[in-house]
């Protein structure tokens, strides 16, 4: 959890920009770039940010500005990247469940379409054949083994095309003349394991000598990075060099060298992200002493959908003594950030820091409870930038009738 930013800083930001309050550091962004980067440098890498994690135009630019390319799942994802200034060909757009209809806008977009279902990769070869290239996104049905989850890699997995059905692909392919030119695979998110990582890659690897015009092979994301001070975090350096060897003889076999594409999200993004919020009241119950925030579940939702664990400090008081607290939200609803907490003394009007709330914080934020989601900034060395002020009532009314 190193970091460029300061405990004062962070204090300063709140005071000028109020809370709740989404902090982004730059340099925690093109720390993790480079770090993957540098892992793969032998492997012809490119690397696409994984947009839905964090899709301020500012962080997308940021990632552009790098060299990286974008990983896009909605039409809406495609058209943010192509306003921060991706070109088309940068863009892969992979879809789950979408119309066809708009499938066919994104062909018209000119973006790199990666699909995912056979009755989809069907209706796509009739209508472009050749004339569009496509990429073929595969399950591999890697199975979480203990003490990690894969979550869409796995047999009852909505995701990809199974790889099981590979046959029926290539009569497609053959049938209707399609080209394929990258095969993908997402097996989900926190895998830890190097080893269960290169066994998902392994299959790919295998499968892409059965196809003539392969210029890319996506391996997705998943990388685990640390939420508790003490959390272990995928071996980035060791995957590089371990896929490093495989993609050499693989290039070797196939005759010809090829891409290699991973998109991370959390990676990039997780730890350069800070939420900061304020303390409403300390209310103390017959079971415990909750510290009520002036914010929820609306503006910072991964404990509640996933329990996932965020790390959080006490800003104002980081020198108290420490308490045991259960940390909760304002909304209608039971919205516990973290039960038993033990953090430096809290006093009302607190300010409380979030750690990791760069992916999946702001945007999975909503309006619920009408209330208005948060500002956020964005640290560059000594610059600050306001990258999406707070909204107002007027906002989240804008779409109504009747007013
Ligand atoms: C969500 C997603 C990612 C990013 O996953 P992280 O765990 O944030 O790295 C990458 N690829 C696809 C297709 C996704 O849906």
């Amino acid at each position: 959890m190193s970091t460029s930013i300061t405990q004062q800083q962070l204090i300063a930001l709140a005071d000028e920009y109020g809370a709740p309050l989404y902090v982004y550091d730059a340099e925690v962004m093109r720390r993790q770039y480079r770090k993957m980067e540098d892992a793969f440098k032998e492997c012809n890498v490119k690397i696409h940010y994984a947009a839905k994690a964090l899709t301020n135009l500012q962080v997308l630019r940021l990632f552009r500005e790098l060299g990286a390319g974008l990983d896009a799942v909605s039409i809406e994802e495609v058209k943010i990247g192509l306003m921060a200034g991706f070109s088309p060909e940068e863009i892969l757009y992979t879809p789950n469940c979408v119309s066809f209809a708009e499938i066919e806008a994104c062909v018209e977009l000119g973006v790199k379409i990666n699909i995912d279902n056979i009755s989809i990769l069907e209706q796509f070869g009739n209508k472009y054949g050749a004339t569009v290239p496509v990429c073929i996104r595969v399950n591999p049905h890697i199975m979480a083994g203990g003490h990690y989850k894969i979550s869409t890699g796995h047999i009852d997995s909505k995701f990809g095309i199974s790889i099981h059905q590979m046959r029926h692909v290539e009569r497609l392919i053959k049938s209707l003349n399609l080209k394929v030119e990258g095969i993908h695979m997402h097996t989900g998110s926190d895998i830890l394991d190097v080893d269960v990582f290169l066994n998902g890659a392994e299959i790919l690897f295998d499968l892409a000598l059965d196809f003539p015009d392969i210029q890319y092979i996506d391996f997705g994301s998943g990388f685990k990075v640390a939420y508790k001070p003490d959390d272990v975090t995928t071996d980035i350096k060791l995957l590089g060099k371990k896929m490093t060897a495989r993609y050499k003889k693989f290039c070797k076999d196939y005759g010809r060298d090829i891409q290699i594409h991973f998109e991370p999200g959390k990676f990039l993004v997780s730890e350069s992200g800070y939420f900061l919020a304020k303390v409403n009241v300390i209310k103390q119950t017959t079971a415990t002493v909750f510290a009520g925030l002036d914010t929820g579940f609306n503006h910072l939702m991964r404990p509640t959908l996933y329990d996932a664990y965020h790390h959080i400090t006490n800003l104002s008081n980081p020198h108290g003594k420490q308490r045991v607290y259960t940390v909760v939200g304002y909304i209608c609803e039971t919205d516990t950030f973290a039960w038993d907490r033990p953090l430096k003394e809290i006093n009302e009007g607190d300010i409380l820091c979030f750690h990791n709330a760069g992916a999946y914080g702001f945007a999975m934020a909503s309006n619920y409870n009408s209330r208005l989601r948060p500002a956020e900034v964005l640290v560059d060395g000594d610059k600050v930038k306001l990258i999406r002020r707070r909204e107002t009532l007027e906002d989240v009314l804008a779409t109504q009738a009747g007013l």
